[in-house]
């Protein structure tokens, strides 16, 4: 059977892919878009979204993302659920594998892979997250739901100190869990940190569990160095440890970092690689937000219709 030949293909559903599609699709490039394993991205995860501008009521997590979608399939996108699971961006035209079995090509690419939070990994906070019971990796996004409440955050990174910081300003009490005597983050960070009277750190300390039914109503914290335990009542679980950009399939091809966020030339979506677009959460480690996001989309959208209508494809 011969492959199927599409001109933009785009990866990734989060809002910076349905935005790169809103954009392919009413410039006429008949954008393709698969989705990933997690159709709507990380936002699908979370509840209530009130920062993403045209919504003064809030928006769940999963509605935005299917008011995207519409907006997307409204133009023409072909939204497709599958993974990407193979690319040969040297390639021309550029190739790649879906879900192992079907190959296709693409004139252009724009990549929206994401990133995915890192979670502790047991399991009432598993549970407690799928069920938005009060566990979140994101304080910007739900630090506004525990106000007046006490909250604690595990992590001790960049990431870590900046949203205790934030959840200092709006919760009455914040615990940061640090596993080690000291902390990964800047110096600055942890000055702020530590002069900020309302967070309490406990140094060498680790999530041993999550209590509550249907919410957070506790976490139990072991010093690993004395094996003391402590109850923390809290009612907000907050995890800071890092997210890992979804670009496993584009190493050896693409410019990334040590983390393996993909690097684009500062003012675009140009990767080191004519016709490959990087947008959204993968290329970006320092906002990471859904608005963010959605405008590096719209970047991605330009920046592949210019390409298409240079001289080396036609
Ligand atoms: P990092 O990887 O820098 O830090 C992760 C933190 O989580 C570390 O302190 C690590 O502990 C801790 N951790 C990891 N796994 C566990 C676990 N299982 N249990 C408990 N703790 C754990 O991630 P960040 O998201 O903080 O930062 C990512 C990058 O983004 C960094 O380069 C950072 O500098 C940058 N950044 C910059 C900002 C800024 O400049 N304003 C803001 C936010 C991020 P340990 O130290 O013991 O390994």
């Amino acid at each position: 059977m011969p492959k199927e030949h599409i001109t933009c293909l785009i990866i990734g559903s989060g809002p910076a892919g349905y935005t790169a599609a809103i954009y392919a699709a009413r410039a006429d490039l008949k954008p393709v878009l698969y989705t990933g394993l997690t159709p709507g991205g990380q936002l699908t995860e979370t509840t209530e979204v009130d920062n993403f501008p045209g919504y003064p009521k809030g928006i769940t997590g999963p509605e935005l993302m299917e008011d995207l979608k519409a907006q997307a399939e409204r133009f023409g996108t072909h939204v497709r659920f599958g993974m990407i699971t193979k690319a040969d961006l040297n390639a021309n035209p550029k190739r790649f594998m879906v879900d192992e079995t079907t190959e296709i090509t693409a004139d252009t690419v724009i990549i929206s892979t994401g990133a995915s939070a890192k979670w502790l990994g047991l399991e009432n906070e598993t549970r407690l997250r799928m069920n938005a019971g009060g566990v979140s990796a994101c304080a910007v996004c739900d630090g506004f739901f525990f106000k007046g409440q006490d909250v604690a955050i595990v992590g001790a990174g960049d990431t870590a100190a900046e949203e205790a910081t934030y959840l200092s300003k709006l919760c009455k009490k914040v615990y940061m869990i640090v596993r080690r005597s000291e902390m990964r983050a800047s110096k600055a960070m942890q000055h702020r940190v530590e002069n900020t009277p309302n967070i309490e750190i406990l140094w060498n300390s680790e999530t041993e569990d999550i209590l509550g039914a249907e919410a957070v109503e506790g976490v139990v914290v072991k010093n690993n160095t004395s094996g003391e335990k402590r109850t923390l009542n809290v009612t907000g679980f907050f995890v800071a440890i890092g997210h890992k950009p979804n670009t496993d399939i584009f190493k050896d091809q693409l410019t990334m970092d040590e983390l393996g966020y993909l690097q684009v030339i500062p003012g675009s979506s140009k990767t080191n690689i004519d016709g490959v677009f990087a947008v959204g959460d993968c290329a970006d480690k320092t906002y990471r937000q859904a608005v963010t996001a959605a405008g590096s989309g719209c970047m991605g959208a330009l920046d592949a219709e210019r390409y298409l209508a240079s001289a080396e494809i036609h």
